[in-house]
């Protein structure tokens, strides 16, 4: 009888653990994340793929800076660095034509078409051409886009690009979007070539040198490129 009761009061005991557990709720299965690259963060550019050119590079020196003596090459890469750090936080995925002071090839033609063969493979869905301008009459100044005439996708992204820089670097100068016949321009997407100002105006090459500046040049067209795929997206 003794042996009976423990045997009840172990059953008894048995049952409460049972019944206190299932009280208690399973903790949240915690919700599923949706796998994503790791270069693909979260913002306005997520799932973009966009090819940055910093022109010129490596023996190609581009143009000349007037009175400082620094190379386009160098003012290009300068931007384009910022540009892709920028691009990045708003979740793009980037390519860089080059992140050195190198060349593809010493030949102009081939070199150019190496960049292109880049942007082409990494399925690219965009160019940007990062430029410096010069011209003989020194009171030049102000930035200009070029875009390949017949491309009315790149028509559209030059003007608003054009645009953004006008009113983030509010230029004494006010230029309108050109077509070019740039080999740079030749993909079929969406392309651009950006002269962010003149290296022969000694006031803008000052600027044009500034950390400040080309960060104010890099968030404009970053804004440009925003700006353009709320435009064109259905
Ligand atoms: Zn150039």
């Amino acid at each position: 009888m003794k042996k009976k009761w423990k045997e009840w009061a172990a059953f008894a005991a048995a049952c409460l653990l049972l019944a206190i557990g299932l009280a208690i709720p399973a903790r949240p299965a915690k919700p599923a994340q949706r796998a994503r690259p790791v270069h693909e963060a979260a913002g306005p550019l997520s799932g973009r793929i966009l090819f940055l050119d910093a022109g010129h590079g490596g023996i190609d020196g581009g143009a000349r800076a007037k009175d400082s003596g620094k190379w386009e090459k160098e003012i290009n890469l300068q931007v384009t660095e910022k540009l892709q750090k920028l691009l990045l936080a708003s979740g793009a995925q980037v390519i860089m034509s080059r992140e050195s002071d190198m060349e593809y090839s010493q030949n102009k033609r081939q070199d150019l078409t190496a960049r292109l063969e880049k942007a082409a493979s990494g399925k690219a869905e965009m160019l940007i051409s990062i430029h410096m301008n010069e011209y003989r009459d020194r009171s030049e100044s102000g930035p200009q886009v070029f875009y390949r005439k017949g491309q009315e996708k790149s028509r559209l992204l030059a003007g608003v690009m054009q645009e953004q820089l006008i009113q983030g670097l509010n230029p004494s100068k006010e230029r309108s979007a050109l077509s070019g016949d740039y080999f740079m321009l030749s993909l079929n997407i969406p392309s651009v070539l950006i002269e962010c100002g003149f290296l022969s105006n000694s006031a803008e090459e000052a600027m044009l040198l500034s950390p400040e500046y080309q960060y104010r040049i890099a968030k404009a067209i970053h804004d440009g490129i925003i700006e353009y795929f709320s435009l064109s997206s259905p």
